[in-house]
């Protein structure tokens, strides 16, 4: 089962949920990337990265 890497531009046999944020126009939000991209590119999968391991302290209150 292949899936498209956001990346490279091209199919790949195995791909990580990744996320991107330098998005130009649209909501942004998840892409795959291939391993090989996930190297180059220096992308963190989603799938590696547990929110308790990022999780923003204090800075991310609300109002109130
Ligand atoms: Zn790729």
């Amino acid at each position: 089962m292949t899936r498209w890497c956001t990346w490279h531009g091209a199919e790949a046999e195995a791909t990580v949920l990744a996320r991107v944020v330098e998005v130009g126009s649209g909501p942004g939000g998840m892409f795959y990337a291939c391993p090989s991209c996930v190297e180059a590119y220096g992308i963190t999968p989603l799938t590696l990265a547990p929110e308790a391991s990022e999780r923003p302290l204090c800075s991310a209150r609300g109002p109130m």
